[in-house]
């Protein structure tokens, strides 16, 4: 029951916080996952490379994807790097992915030697514009990087056209959207290799750790040899892999009740001004294709909020108690301009990194009680949204996630 008081100063001004009970905590600490770590632990066996449990994951992994191979890895970054090795790109390649992306793919591809190409995004969804693509293909052009980015997915179908003929390879990002279905496929399964992350925020934790699925033969010898040195140089261990495998017995389940929970988010918010949910097609979920959450996008428009800054309404909404951060900064924002290639402005990139707000999952399992306190925060701050911006030291700190990356 909540309590009837005078809350209507924001709890960032030193009002009470609409949302006093924690969302459902994350990693999830279901009793299934408790016992899958004692059993590996009690085996006495946790200390090996290449245990039961490791084994256990790898064919569970493969299964589920229909991918014929899966190397377990330390982290997802490191996995998007060994996807760049197993296609054996190098000094002298191109790299092609979006100038709005998570900063390990940019960072990955300057790890390998290769000059990253960046191009605009989709101005609706967000999403690599596969239009965009042939424009930047070189005769350099080795890889295109696909990463579905907070529940909307690149046009996999579209960029497979765009490249048709060519020799140039699709690598795809997996990491927001495990076990996600696009175009009939598991997300990671479209490309010539593609990966996952068990980071401890994401949909499939293991506090870190990542994967990475291929069916190319040759692309897993490749990172098979880049990766042993004397052993695994950026494995995952046995008491990781233990934890992983029960949460991918339930993702099915919890993806539809994330994606239920979007659709009723889109529904709330559609009669809210300056906040609306980037949904691409939710009403074309099916069997095969099935997107997942790991952030929900949300295009934020401050002249509906009295001009407040928008990273001053998501440190609002934080002190709330909502889990709502800024999205990411653009690439070509936060890299040297010797560091790549764009082709094109970039404006929508631009746009959307300045704009978006990115709501964290775990929001999402709260159901409609999630909902109402979102609902709540916004209606608090919208009323106190000319105090707020008049209010210049209202972000105090930086916007730091507990987990690093953590948008
Ligand atoms: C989390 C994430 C990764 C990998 O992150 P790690 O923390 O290294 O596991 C890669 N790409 C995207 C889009 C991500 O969100």
């Amino acid at each position: 029951m909540k309590a009837v008081v005078c809350d209507t100063l924001p709890a960032i001004l030193g009002g009470p916080a609409v949302r006093g009970a924690e969302f459902p905590s994350w990693p999830p600490q279901e009793p299934e996952i408790v016992a899958a770590l004692e059993d590996c632990f009690r085996s006495g066996q946790w200390g090996r490379y290449h245990g039961k449990c490791s084994e256990r994951l790898i064919a569970a992994l493969s299964q589920f994807h229909a991918a014929a191979h899966v190397v377990l890895t330390c982290s997802g970054t490191m996995a998007g790097e060994l996807a760049l090795r197993g296609l054996n790109i190098g000094p002298g390649d191109e790299v092609i992915l979006a100038a709005y992306d998570f900063k390990a793919n940019i960072q990955n591809v300057l790890a390998v030697g290769a000059t990253p190409v960046l191009i605009d995004v989709d101005p609706v969804t967000g999403q690599l514009d596969v239009n965009q693509v042939p424009a930047a293909i070189t005769e350099r052009t080795r890889a295109v990087i696909a990463s579905h980015l907070h529940g909307n997915c690149v046009d996999l179908a579209g960029l497979r056209n765009s490249l048709d003929g060519s020799r140039v390879a699709i690598i795809e990002d997996a990491c927001q959207l495990p076990g996600a279905m696009i175009g009939g496929l598991r997300a990671g399964m479209t490309g010539d290799v593609g990966y996952l992350s068990f980071g401890g925020s994401k949909l499939l934790s293991a506090g870190r750790g990542g994967a990475v699925l291929t069916n190319r033969e040759d692309v897993v010898t490749r990172i098979r040899r880049h990766s042993f040195r004397g052993n695994d140089a950026f494995p995952l261990s046995e008491l990781q892999a233990a934890v992983v495998l029960p949460q991918l017995q339930t993702l099915d389940l919890l993806r539809q009740q994330r994606q239920q929970a979007v659709a009723d988010l889109c529904e709330a918010l559609s009669t809210v001004a300056g906040l609306r949910v980037v949904c691409q097609q939710p009403e074309a979920t099916s069997g095969s294709h099935s997107p997942d959450f790991y952030k929900v996008a949300l295009e934020y428009d401050a002249s509906a909020f009295a001009g407040l800054s928008r990273d001053a309404f998501a440190a609002a909404m934080q002190a709330e108690g909502i889990p709502l951060f800024p999205a990411f900064p653009g690439l070509h924002q936060t890299h040297a301009r010797r560091r790549f290639r764009a082709t094109g402005l970039l404006s929508h990139a631009t746009r959307i990194a300045a704009g978006w707000l990115v709501l964290h999952h775990p929001f999402l399992l709260a159901g409609a009680e999630g909902i109402g306190d979102l609902l709540r925060a916004v209606a608090k701050i919208q009323a106190s949204a000319d105090e707020l911006r008049q209010q210049p030291g209202l972000i105090t700190s930086e916007f730091v996630s507990p987990w690093e990356g953590g948008a």
